[in-house]
């Protein structure tokens, strides 16, 4: 039996359903990217560019801007950490927030939160930690997996949320009426961020010559947890520097438009560090963790535009396998193209396990053309099969290409085999009782042999013109 990847196996496995709520959410959010973006920037090229020329630099400098920031944040007040790996990560936040006592926090969306499973961490240890995303709490709830950067719950509709709010208490009775599943989620949240002592939240963007921080979001969630709450903590993956203020002109608008088709996220909060004594409300404390994780290897490796990435999902969204094999095939936090290429590199230790992703795709190319920071995600693509070639990781499904080398690397073995080919045409190979071939072609379709005919029109050729 010719083993399948596993990427290949979600796909084959995912439910009609799900499959249905994933094409129909990615297609929504690559049509209305389209319209905005395109209808703002005839040419959204140009600023694509300059975004991604940002980022080079600021990752070729990532050492002098980080050390910048850390400056910037400390003269506002921010207690600045820096954590190596995610448990580094773990262990700083949860010792700050034993530090100030904390046992109730309300958290917001952050990917680099999902990447060190910080939500769980933190319960095991006595802190109870809601979700205040209402895609991460129905993901909470459920004790399910994100499945989009953006949108965490492209995999369910809201048959299943409400199912999930009705058995959990969230709801007394079943109504899957998207404006009550919100209204009835808001009820619920809205004590909670009153009795929480903390708020976790990631950041979009940090700038190095303020030490002003950005945080983008549609819910008002973050600005929400903020307000009551005497300690702010932001988990920062190091790649979120950008080197000024003015660069946020150029990110801001990409990041909307990219991300969910907006010309700007709704709540786009700018936070200059704790509350100031004329300031009414808001965190007291506020501490900004970096996260390495895996971070200075991608840098070092020859895929680090990955880290140009602002996480937009636009590339998820319009990639043909991630709309068919969804989210949860990718098998870590980041899906879709994005993931490919990230998780492979950036979790290092799971790159056998995970070697099967870059192969999962058709190099169409669409994810490099949406790309707001214009990372080459097909050639990174092909950068990562490289490497598992040179890594010798065994790949399921994978014919052995040694004969066919011996083959192509012979004028006259490969002569006879052409002409030899013509015969196969005829041959009833549908019924060969050979198994690994009858595995292999009711997975693929065999090609009609032309035998040769592209030598033989070369010969013409050179014999035509001389
Ligand atoms: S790789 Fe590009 S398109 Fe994909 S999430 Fe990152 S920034 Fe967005």
């Amino acid at each position: 039996m010719i083993g399948i990847q596993p990427i290949d196996q979600y796909a084959r496995d995912i439910s009609d359903e799900k499959q249905h709520s994933v094409i129909d959410g990615s297609s929504a959010g690559t049509e209305k990217r389209y319209y905005v973006l395109h209808k703002d920037y005839p040419d959204p090229d140009k600023l694509r560019k300059l975004a991604a020329s940002i980022k080079d630099h600021t990752l070729n400098h990532l050492g002098d801007y980080l050390a910048k920031a850390e400056k910037s944040l400390t003269e506002r007040g921010v207690k600045v950490h820096f954590a190596s790996t995610d448990e580094d990560a773990r262990q700083t936040i949860l010792s700050i927030l034993r530090g100030h006592g904390v046992s109730q926090l309300t958290k917001s969306k952050s990917m680099a939160a999902e990447e060190i499973h910080l939500n769980p961490f933190l319960i095991e240890n006595g802190v109870e930690c809601l979700e205040s995303d209402l895609g991460e709490f129905i993901i909470q709830l459920d004790g399910d997996e994100p499945s989009h950067i953006v949108k965490p719950i492209i995999h369910k509709n809201r048959r299943e949320i409400a199912r999930t709010f009705q058995r959990e208490g969230v709801a007394t009775d079943y109504n899957d009426d998207p404006e009550t599943i919100t209204r009835r989620a808001r009820v619920h949240f809205r004590k909670k961020y009153m009795e929480a002592q903390a708020v976790i939240t990631g950041a979009n963007f940090v700038c190095a010559d303020t030490g002003r921080m950005v945080l983008a979001t549609n819910e008002g969630n973050s600005r929400f947890g903020m307000a009551p709450v005497p300690v702010h903590i932001a988990l920062v993956g190091i790649e979120k520097i950008i080197p000024e203020q003015k660069d946020l002109a150029v990110f801001l608008n990409l990041l909307g438009r990219s991300a969910t088709g907006q010309q700007l996220t709704v709540y786009t909060e700018f936070i200059n560090g704790p509350r100031s004594a004329n300031q009414p409300d808001g965190p007291d404390h506020m501490h900004v963790v970096f996260m390495d994780n895996g971070r200075t290897d991608v840098l070092a490796s020859n895929c680090k535009e990955i880290l140009r990435c602002i996480r937009c999902g636009a590339c998820q969204n319009v990639c043909p396998v991630y709309r068919q094999a969804s989210g949860h095939a990718y098998r870590s936090t980041y899906g879709g193209p994005i993931g490919a290429v990230l998780s492979p590199i950036l979790f290092g230790k799971r790159f056998p396990e995970l070697a099967d992703l870059p192969k999962a795709s058709s190099l169409c190319g669409a994810c490099n053309e949406v790309c707001p920071v214009d990372i080459p995600i097909p050639d990174l693509l092909l950068r990562l099969r490289d490497k598992a070639k040179r890594e010798e990781i065994p790949s399921a499904g994978a014919i052995p290409m040694s004969p066919f080398a011996h083959l192509a690397t012979s004028p006259s073995l490969w002569r006879t085999a052409m002409t030899m080919s013509k015969a196969m045409n005829h041959l009833p190979i549908q019924v060969a009782p050979i198994k690994p071939l009858q595995d292999w072609l009711g997975q693929r379709t065999l090609p009609e042999s032309h035998g040769g005919d592209f030598r033989k029109w070369m010969k013409n050729r050179k014999n035509a013109s001389g």
